[in-house]
């Protein structure tokens, strides 16, 4: 299976893409992830994403392309869950050639659906483990009564003016991809709100039809 994850800062791709890859058994390509790695382990491409990433900004697209490029051919051009990736149509042209010249076109292109309202709502009280990456929302999903709230942080870009921009580039940049994988039919909407379960169910509902391996972008 070859599924990519759309929707705006916020809308659960993380979570869902966790669940995606437990129940399919595919692997999770996150560049936001990989980027964090890249910045946490000081490399010379973490350094130069750094700035975009903590203003809300993108990352320029040759950066991000080579660790989406690794990750996939890792993975043999089969069984992954992209999240984050593509975020501009340049990025998804790129990745449909990328794809297509190795026989391997996606099969699902899922977006996840929430208002800015509630992106706002869920990310400004996101908090990560330092550890172990696990994310909790402070209302709706606390930590367990005994990780300290010192072994807690926030992603720099979860800073309300950050979420905002963040959003804004999401609208101009990101949203248009949604209506190139629209045009050939590819695109699946999910409605992101209710718990994770019952996203789940829905991501479930649109996604077991392409089990069966109908190819699309
Ligand atoms: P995410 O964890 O997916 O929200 O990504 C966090 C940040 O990483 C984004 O706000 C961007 O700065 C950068 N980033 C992740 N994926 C991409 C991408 N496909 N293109 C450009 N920048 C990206």
């Amino acid at each position: 299976m070859r599924i990519a994850l759309f929707g705006p800062p916020g809308a659960g791709k993380g979570t869902q893409a966790q669940r995606i890859v437990e129940h399919y058994g595919v692997t999770h390509i996150s560049t936001g992830n990989l980027l964090r790695s890249a910045v946490k382990n000081d490399t010379a491409l973490g350094r130069e994403a750094k700035p975009y990433m903590v203003s809300g900004q993108l990352v320029p697209s040759d950066l991000v392309r080579r660790l989406a490029e690794e990750a996939i051919e890792q993975l043999g051009f089969d069984r992954f869950v992209l999240d984050g990736y593509p975020r501009t149509l340049e990025q998804a042209q790129w990745l449909s050639d990328f794809l297509a010249q190795h026989d391997a076109p996606l099969e699902a292109v899922l977006s996840i659906d929430v208002t800015d309202d509630e992106v706002v709502r869920r990310l400004s009280r996101r908090r990560i483990h330092r550890e172990t990456n696990e994310t909790y929302h402070l209302d709706f999903n606390p930590p367990p009564p005994d990780v300290p709230e010192s072994d807690l942080i926030q992603r720099k870009d979860d800073q309300p003016e950050t979420i905002r921009k963040r959003l804004t580039v999401y609208t101009e940049e990101t949203q248009p991809v949604q209506a190139y994988y629209e045009e050939q039919g590819a695109a699946v909407d999910i409605a992101g709100t209710g718990s994770v379960d019952e996203v789940f169910e829905r991501v479930q509902a649109a996604l077991d039809p392409y089990k069966q391996d109908a190819s699309i972008a």
